[in-house]
């Protein structure tokens, strides 16, 4: 089968990409991937009202940004109009589709207006039934199917017989999209066989639902490819994390290139059962997608980073070839930067008000805090390790309530003063980053923020 398949991603563009669309492409441009075949990029564009230039480059940008290289020319819907209209005076003259006067409410004014619509006809007894690749053998009785409109009364060809006739006229052989056109495929199935043309095979993908079990939208977050990328999410990971949604490899791979996942691919491991949108996991992948950025291209994105929040290009007080590491481990979206790492960067250490409230208003802060700018002053040398050593060794003292000071009472507060967050990269290596003098002096003057 290998050269013979053909499948397309056939979005109605209308401003922003649903992560629900771009998910269906996504699976196709897999299916061609791993047989060898070939994915076409079909513009749904008859809504002339939404299918604006802007529309479809927010189309073109979202699949470009996620790396799905679409092979053949764009089709453009509109242009195939006389082939749609030749296709429903073939299914007139067969009988396939007849004419009728319909009553309609104009939506602009309201009022009604009668004119003549084409119809296709549905079959009135018997069975229409498909095997879907993904949700099985399906099937429904005729009586509980309808002649539908295929011709509006201004004469304008609906989406079903150009979807139709448009995937004959490109040789699609699988059709992969969502769940919600599973209706549309028991009347899209009738109309291939009135064309004469082969049914191609059809796999529906899960609905995409929130952690209630309702359908995935903008309320529960993020939902446009667009929002994706401007809140700092790797098209990589986002492209991993879309496969997962409704396929598993069948192993407890989770992270897995590209190369892979078209490796392992197939339709036959796609679920049926809705697809949860698991954000936490988008945000781990991101991470881990982050964590293995080559050392040059993370040090790029962050140098941008800093200019435009105009921050000075190097740290105070090491190189950023050192700087990197730690934070980028740590980075879950690119937005993070340069916000997880400015007390680098500027004297002036922004303190989260949630942190000094519960690390540094705390009976003995301030004395701990003082006694530690003393120690650490004094220390022979200020690295990593000897400040590791030193304060384990305050932390195994038996304090006050007579049980061992602990690591906790110590890092936690050291961390705050010195780099106003609770989290950040291990505190040793973090004083040894960020150089003794500054160190000592951030502890002196976050005393004064201390109880
Ligand atoms: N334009 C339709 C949509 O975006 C096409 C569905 C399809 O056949 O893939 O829902």
């Amino acid at each position: 089968m290998s050269d013979t398949v053909r499948v397309r991603f056939a979005p109605s563009p209308t401003g922003s990409v649903h992560i629900g669309n771009i998910r269906a492409a996504v699976f196709n441009w897999l299916f061609a991937r791993h047989a060898g075949g070939k994915f076409l990029l079909r513009i749904e564009d008859t809504d002339l009202v939404r299918s604006t230039k802007e529309a479809i480059d927010k189309v073109l940008d979202a699949m470009r940004w996620l790396g799905l290289d679409w092979d053949e020319d764009v089709v453009y819907q509109t242009h195939n109009a006389a082939d749609h209209l030749a296709a429903v005076e073939r299914l007139l003259s067969t009988g396939a589709a007849y004419k009728a006067v319909k009553e309609s409410v104009d939506p602009a004014t309201g009022e009604r207006k009668s004119g003549e619509v084409v119809l296709f006809r549905m079959p009135k007894e018997g069975r229409i039934e498909y095997d879907d690749l993904v949700k099985g053998h399906m099937r429904k009785k005729a009586e509980d199917t309808q002649d539908f409109v295929i011709v509006r009364s201004d004469g304008s060809p609906v989406f079903h017989i150009a979807n139709v006739v448009d995937d004959i006229k490109q040789g699609v052989t699988h059709i992969i999209r969502g769940d919600d056109h599973v209706e549309n495929t028991f009347k899209h199935i009738q109309i291939f066989k009135a064309l004469g043309a082969p049914v191609p095979k059809y796999a529906h993908l899960p609905m995409i639902v929130n952690a209630q079990g309702k359908p995935y939208s903008k309320r529960d977050g993020a939902a446009f490819v667009g929002e994706f990328k401007e809140q700092g999410y790797l098209p990589e990971a986002l492209f991993n994390f879309l496969v997962l949604l409704g396929w598993a490899p069948g192993d407890d791979r989770e992270v897995m290139s590209r190369q892979e996942l078209v490796e392992a691919f197939s339709l036959d491991r796609c679920k049926a059962s809705p697809a949860r949108f698991d954000m936490k996991k988008l945000l781990w992948m991101n991470g881990e997608y982050i964590a293995r950025q080559p050392h040059e291209v993370f040090k790029a994105e962050l140098s941008e980073r800093l200019a435009a929040a105009g921050l000075p290009p190097a740290p105070l007080g090491c190189s950023l070839d050192a700087l990197v590491p730690p934070v980028q481990i740590r980075t879950k979206t690119l937005s993070d930067l340069p916000g997880n790492c400015e007390y680098f960067f500027k004297e002036d250490v922004s303190y989260d008000p949630a942190a000094v409230e519960k690390r540094l208003k705390k009976p003995g802060v301030k004395a701990l805090l003082s006694s530690f700018a003393d120690a650490f002053a004094a220390m022979p040398e200020f690295t990593a390790a000897a400040t590791e050593a030193f304060v384990h060794g305050e932390a195994e003292k038996i304090g006050e309530d007579g049980k061992p000071v602990g690591m906790g009472t110590l890092v936690h507060p050291i961390r705050v003063a010195v780099s106003g967050r609770t989290e950040g990269p291990g505190l040793f290596e973090m004083l040894e980053l960020l150089g003794r003098d500054r160190v000592v002096r951030r502890l002196r003057s976050a005393s004064s923020l201390a109880s």
